[in-house]
């Protein structure tokens, strides 16, 4: 698998200033795009989507389908949607997953939950293009926000085909370059969220942005994203802030990411989700102070620790 990053900041997009400057781990909210054999896998479409749009347009990825893992509704999370060319195309096809917001269990089944949510954002007055009228083929589904949900899709003939734990128990006529598996990983913000595995051949990737180490999903996370080859973390906040004002807002620090990545075996791991109030020298200074600390614990099976730097590519 080939992971891009189109986008690594949390909250906020944070363009470089005079005084200020972000270039080098850019300024664009979370955006990931995941390769994996004949699989196009969009992970949010912060304002990182509309680089990641006119990146698919310029190797000619149009008509084919994407997956579209969504961790939440958060703008961060949502709001290059309407930016990102390739939903402007018709024959472009996006499997949309996220969850069912609290509160709206209950929603008219008809009305798929995900939809909506997308609808809102981009409901009169605030957006020009209803989310309905992209013109792109868009299907949805809503997984629970508090337990682990499995799921699976196959390659055949240039589509992506859904496939659920029991259609792929049933069938052993799937090849194995041809079907790839997601988890979901409940974790712990406010409003909720999800993050993801994605598994290809021998090939594994866990996604937990954003989240507040709790110990429910802390234990969520070490036993579903367990021996992982990468996994990315959400780091914004320095230990002192994370002990201060910024508690309860749902996100972590790069130390307690070294402490999860190490407690759930992973390989290596990336931080993401910068707050947009720091600039490159603070990200810099926390990028430091976060690699003495792996150092410091010496662990056998994490191999390396990074801070995502926007435009950069890892192979997983
Ligand atoms: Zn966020
Ligand atoms: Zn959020």
């Amino acid at each position: 698998m080939k992971l891009h990053a189109f986008g690594a900041r949390g909250s906020l997009p944070a363009p470089s200033t005079a005084g200020f400057n972000t270039s080098k781990y850019g300024g664009n909210t979370t955006c990931y795009y995941l390769e994996a054999g004949p699989f196009q896998i969009i992970i949010d479409m912060g304002s990182g989507a509309r680089p990641l749009g006119d990146y698919l347009l310029k190797k000619g990825e149009n008509g084919k389908p994407f997956i579209f893992l969504l961790t939440h509704y958060h703008s961060d999370h949502i709001q290059g949607i309407g930016f990102c060319v390739p939903f402007y195309i018709k024959q472009n096809t996006f499997y949309i997953h996220g969850f069912t917001p609290e509160g709206r269990e209950n929603v008219d089944p008809l009305k798929n939950v995900v939809l909506q949510a997308l609808e809102e954002q981009q409901a009169s007055p605030y957006f020009p293009v209803p989310h309905g009228l992209l013109p792109a083929n868009k299907r949805y589904r809503a997984h629970n926000r508090m337990f682990s949900e499995e799921f699976y899709y196959v390659e055949k003939a240039g589509d992506f085909l859904y496939k659920t734990e029991s259609d792929i128990q049933d069938s052993h006529s799937f090849k194995r370059d041809k079907i790839i598996k997601v988890t979901t990983v409940p974790l712990h913000h406010p409003n909720g969220c999800l993050g993801y595995r994605v598994d290809y051949m021998d090939s594994s990737l866990a996604f937990c942005t954003d989240n507040e180490p709790f110990a429910f999903t802390n234990n969520k996370i070490n036993n579903l994203c367990k021996d992982v080859d990468l996994i990315v973390l959400d780091g914004q906040y320095t230990a002192e802030q994370l002990a201060g004002l910024t508690q309860t807002f749902g996100h972590g620090n790069p130390e307690l990411c070294v402490d999860q990545a190490i407690d759930c075996n992973a390989k290596r791991l990336l931080i993401t989700h910068m707050d947009p109030g720091h600039d490159d020298k603070k990200v810099t200074e926390m990028e430091k102070t976060c690699i003495d600390y792996y150092t410091k614990k010496k662990s056998d099976t994490l191999k390396g620790v990074e801070f995502v730097k926007e435009g950069e590519t890892w192979e997983v």
